[in-house]
């Protein structure tokens, strides 16, 4: 089969010409009209076999997480969806497998209003790359360089089930309702355009785990954050997880969580109770550099050395 009736039969489909699409997939390049007054918000990440997937992950879960951890950094941002490319590299064409991999992008894209329009396509060791562009008002993006002293620190969601899914399927157990957390994250877009709206200033979306990422909002801001682990939302599975082994790895370091962490002045935090949807306070920043675990106790969880660089 040709490339070109491939990406016809596949992927041209997805892309619904209309609107600001001037011009979808099928010339050189699409022609996009932006609307007046907004900014473009562009993201890119590739998912590589055997590096950010197993190899005989479902197709349909892969279609989705490709363009949902585009639509995770789309959110940070406070970014509302818009149009994405997909460049894709298949070892051989797989009719199933294919079906179910536009399914579970096309799903997701339609709920979001993603329009594919553009892309290619060729053949290699399976790999896939989405470039999304989002849309945010003018001067609204949420920054990782916005966060101050005497801020707090929130969290939408719980942590660390996809990173305990992964665990357990490592170990040959079977993950149950977490294995929907690793396999389909559920990009929180309308809690960041809900964020941004409000005036939010400072957001991520937690992918390297809680650790890595709010030490990037600490670095980039010029600042430290101290957690209160006693805080921190998490599933019953993964409190009994905890509780059982004293590991705390999955919650404070494992990726794939795809929550959003924001911060707060005081002078919004009554934003806090009025936000229609699930967050947790679980600490705040202070000056200084990188991020401090602190026991109920008030003594410090010591970051294994592998986390350190995250932390200064
Ligand atoms: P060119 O050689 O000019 O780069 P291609 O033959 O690679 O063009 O692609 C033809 C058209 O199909 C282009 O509009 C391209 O954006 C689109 N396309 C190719 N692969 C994909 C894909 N995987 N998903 C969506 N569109 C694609
Ligand atoms: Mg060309």
């Amino acid at each position: 089969m040709a490339e070109f009736a491939l990406i016809q039969q596949y992927f041209a489909g997805l892309s619904a010409p209309g609107g600001d699409v001037l011009l979808g997939v099928g010339d050189d390049c699409a022609l996009l009209q932006p609307p007046p007054g907004r900014q473009l918000a562009m993201t890119m990440d590739t998912l590589i076999a055997g590096r950010h997937f197993l190899a005989d992950v479902d197709p349909v879960s892969l279609g989705h997480k490709s363009l949902a951890v585009n639509l995770s950094d789309l959110a940070a941002m406070g970014a509302e969806p818009a149009w994405a490319l997909l460049s894709i590299s298949l070892p051989k064409i797989d009719h199933h497998w294919l079906q179910g991999f536009v399914r579970g992008f096309k799903t997701l894209a339609e709920r979001f209003g993603v329009r594919l329009v553009g892309g290619d396509t060729c053949q290699g060791a399976l790999s896939i790359t989405v470039q999304l562009t989002g849309l945010v008002e003018a001067d609204r993006a949420m920054l990782r360089s916005s966060a101050k002293p005497g801020d707090l620190v929130y969290v939408t969601g719980t942590l660390g089930d996809a990173a305990l899914a992964l665990q357990l399927l490592r170990a040959g157990k079977d993950p149950g309702e977490l294995r929907e957390r690793l396999e389909k994250p559920q990009p929180r877009i309308t809690e960041g355009r809900a964020l941004a709206a409000a005036g939010v200033r400072s957001c991520i979306d937690l992918s390297d785990g809680l650790v890595a990422d709010l030490g990037h909002i600490c670095q980039r801001s010029g600042c430290a954050a101290r957690i209160h682990v006693e805080r921190l939302p998490v599933s019953s599975r993964v409190r009994s997880h905890v509780q059982e082994s004293g590991d705390l790895a999955s919650v404070v370091a494992g990726g794939d969580d795809y929550e959003l962490c924001f911060t707060l002045p005081a002078s919004m935090q009554s934003l806090w109770e009025s936000l229609p949807f699930e967050t947790t306070c679980i600490g705040e920043i202070v000056p200084g550099k990188g991020v401090e675990l602190l026991q109920e106790d008030g003594s410090s969880l010591p970051l294994p050395p592998a986390w350190e660089h995250f932390s200064s």
